[in-house]
């Protein structure tokens, strides 16, 4: 049944991607075909379904805030990432800069450029890049990933924007290190290739609370898994993060490779692959595909929904 699901999800997600572009501003995102679509559900009790384009590797992008996040707060700890990083929705576009400089000390939230700039700038004096790609190997349950050079080129020569940010947190004493180390830091952990395979492994050892369900081993704490998915939760899609929270209702966190790891608590991971981007950078086919499983398998957090008239005739 749910195989059938996801193959529905697909049929009628796949013409949405039309109606959206890759992102460009990364030139070596723009070479993607924005009509690749693929999803993954790993479920808790062992089920393992793919649909489409699951095994082609794409940038993680921002997805990989949420590894960060987690290793920060694992080797931080929670007041030392919070002291200077906010918990709050932006309600700005993920690259803005404008609210940090305008009404706000700090960045908002650790899923936005500025904040995940932040977060990487405590973290990168204590742990190298080789030791973050093997812990996300670990977190995803994939050997294969690795750091895609070009894309890694690509964003390092067109980086001015996040640039400025983090000279801006220096600025304001949020980075204490190198700021071009930092940075750097960054934009490699942006440029991991991974697959909708993976994110769904990743999504599913979070619904675990960081139990790795193959070897039994807590590989993050619970308490740091529950920041990172309540965070997901308000923050994930950017300015999108509150209609997704009604419509679709699963903590999730995108990113402009076109991925989208979703968490369905204590149930399953689901990770999506459609590179065809909203206009706030989100995943179009992915959105859709997401609100039609949320809908057809029970998957929002605060179960069914009141139904319109005419969604009953449906
Ligand atoms: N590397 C991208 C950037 O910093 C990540 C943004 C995203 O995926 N939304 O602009």
């Amino acid at each position: 049944m749910i195989q059938s699901v996801l193959e529905n999800a697909i049929k009628i997600s796949r013409p949405e991607a039309l109606k959206g572009e890759v992102a460009s501003y990364i030139p070596e995102l723009g070479k993607a075909d924005r009509r690749q679509l693929g999803i993954s559900l790993f479920s808790a009790d062992g089920g393992r379904f793919s649909v489409g384009d699951t095994k082609v590797r794409f940038s993680i992008q921002s997805i990989s805030k949420v590894i960060t996040l987690a290793v920060a707060l694992e080797r931080c700890g929670f007041d030392r990432i919070f002291e200077n990083v906010g918990m709050e929705p932006s309600g700005d576009s993920f690259n803005s800069l404008i609210k940090l400089e305008t009404c706000s000390s700090h960045p908002f939230n650790p899923m936005i450029n500025s904040g995940a700039i932040a977060v990487a700038g405590y973290l990168e004096p204590l742990i190298s890049f080789e030791e973050m790609l093997s812990l996300s190997r670990k977190l995803c349950r994939d050997e294969g990933i690795v750091l895609d050079e070009k894309v890694y080129g690509s964003e390092s020569d067109h980086n001015s924007r996040n640039r400025a940010i983090a000279y801006l947190l220096e600025n304001k004493g949020i980075i204490q290190n190198d700021v071009e180390r930092t940075l750097d830091f960054y934009v490699k952990m942006c440029s991991l290739s991974v697959t909708a395979e993976s994110l769904a492994g990743l999504g599913l050892l979070l619904a675990q609370n960081g139990v790795d369900r193959e070897s039994g081993k807590q590989l993050l704490s619970p308490d740091t898994v529950r920041t990172v998915k309540t965070i997901m939760f308000t923050c994930g899609m950017y300015d999108g993060s509150g209609a997704f929270a009604v419509r679709v209702g699963i903590p999730s966190k995108s990113g402009v490779g076109g991925g989208i790891l979703s968490v369905v608590d204590g149930r399953m991971g689901i990770g999506i692959f459609g590179p065809s981007l909203d206009a706030k950078g989100n995943s179009i086919a992915g959105k859709k595909a997401l609100e039609y499983l949320s809908e057809k398998l029970g998957l929002h957090m605060f179960g069914a929904g009141q139904k319109t008239e005419g969604e009953m005739e449906e």
